[in-house]
């Protein structure tokens, strides 16, 4: 049985007193939301905090409103759950509902958060392990060791950004609302993430992530969230594809764009989506004109995502299901269906 390493535990009640205790115990205290990712990593030996700060007794932070101008505020410890039953949310963010509606299994969506979701570490099957399994590989440049074994002779660590809801969220131009001692700050989550598996996500030490707050959608907007996964019950992303369309009363598309996730350390934008969709009809009736820009659009995130080997999956597979879930996906989308997974 794998144990947790030593730490204390502090249980504040106010978002204040968070922040002071975090403050206060240093850049090596960590945030705990649900638990679900930062447990199993300090059982796997991937960080010994010595202190751990809770959230759940802070109430403020777990609440879906509207804003009076449209914008929809998730409060970051709201249940992954919560968030894919809101009707509010499922009628108005499909691929955010859709999203979080596939991560892992029921009860990890009940006890992991929306924030807990975005601020989800990166994976990799060469550190998603035990310490010993590690210690036997030599570890790698992600934690303890010099090497890395997905990229031969490779200075940069590649583990994959694995979380459902980030790529539902760049469609939707979300933007992360973050408290630290200081006060506050807003950042557009197309900002946040970098493309460094050993730490993707800029957060300081000390800071809070407390809301996701996402614009008001346009009138024709529809999404779906595409996942390739091994077991449809429970596992990560092998794939994760969110599609965002903005549609003119004809059926039109006015805008578009597609996230990426589960291919390197950061989600990735496929290019030239918008230009591509942009004035094609999308009405069944439209027939090959919708066809021919879906056909292209899937060409183009064939040749600009490439899957690695970091995960697990063989990666040439994971690459010749980019086409076809990204189809799938749009179509979905179009169609006011979704989410796009196998059970
Ligand atoms: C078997 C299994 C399957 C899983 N499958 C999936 C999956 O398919 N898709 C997926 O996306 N995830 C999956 N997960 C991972 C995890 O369950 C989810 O990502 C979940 O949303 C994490 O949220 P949490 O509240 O439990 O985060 P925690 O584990 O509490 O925190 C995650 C990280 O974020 C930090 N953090 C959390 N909240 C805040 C905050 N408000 N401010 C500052 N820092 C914060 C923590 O310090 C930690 O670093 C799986 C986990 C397991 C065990
Ligand atoms: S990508 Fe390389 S450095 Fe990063 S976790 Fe995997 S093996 Fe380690």
């Amino acid at each position: 049985m794998l144990r947790l390493p030593p730490f204390r535990l502090e249980q504040p009640e106010t978002l204040q007193a968070a922040l002071e205790l975090l403050a206060a115990a240093g850049p090596q205290a960590v945030v705990l939301a649900g638990g679900t990712d930062l447990l199993p990593n300090m059982k796997h030996e991937l960080l010994q905090p010595p202190v751990v700060v809770a959230l759940s007794r802070v109430p403020e932070l777990s609440s879906i409103r509207q804003a009076a101008d449209g914008e929809i505020v998730i409060g970051a410890m709201t249940p992954l759950a919560a968030v894919a039953a809101s009707p509010l949310v499922r009628a108005t963010l499909p691929a955010l509902a859709q999203a979080a509606s596939l991560v892992a299994g029921p009860q990890l969506r009940r006890r992991g958060t929306l924030g807990g979701n975005v601020l989800l570490d990166t994976r990799c099957q060469y550190i998603n392990q035990t310490h010993f399994w590690r210690s036997a590989l030599g570890f790698c440049l992600k934690k303890d060791g010099t090497a890395c074994h997905v990229v031969a002779g490779g200075s940069r660590c590649v583990a994959a950004a694995s979380a459902d809801s980030a790529p539902a969220l760049m469609t939707l131009g979300a933007r992360l609302e973050i408290a630290g001692v200081a006060g506050r700050r807003q950042v557009p989550i197309d900002a946040f993430f970098v493309a460094d598996g050993i730490r993707n996500r800029k957060l300081e030490p000390g800071e809070i992530l407390i809301a996701i707050r996402i614009p008001a959608p346009a009138a024709g907007h529809r999404g779906a969230y595409g996942k390739l996964r091994e077991r449809g019950s429970i596992d990560f992303p092998l794939l994760g594809v969110a599609a965002r369309l903005d549609l003119s009363p004809a059926g039109v598309c006015e805008d578009a764009d597609l996230v990426l996730t589960a291919l390197a350390a950061a989600p990735r934008r496929v290019a030239g989506v918008a230009e591509a969709l942009r004035g094609v009809v999308t009405t069944p009736a439209s027939g090959s004109d919708w066809v021919a820009a879906l056909g292209k659009v899937a060409a183009m995130a064939r040749r600009q995502c490439r899957p690695l080997p970091n995960i697990p999956g063989d990666h040439e597979w994971r690459s010749e299901m980019v086409p076809v879930y990204v189809r799938r996906t749009l179509q979905a989308a179009v169609a006011g269906e979704g989410p796009v997974h196998h059970v």
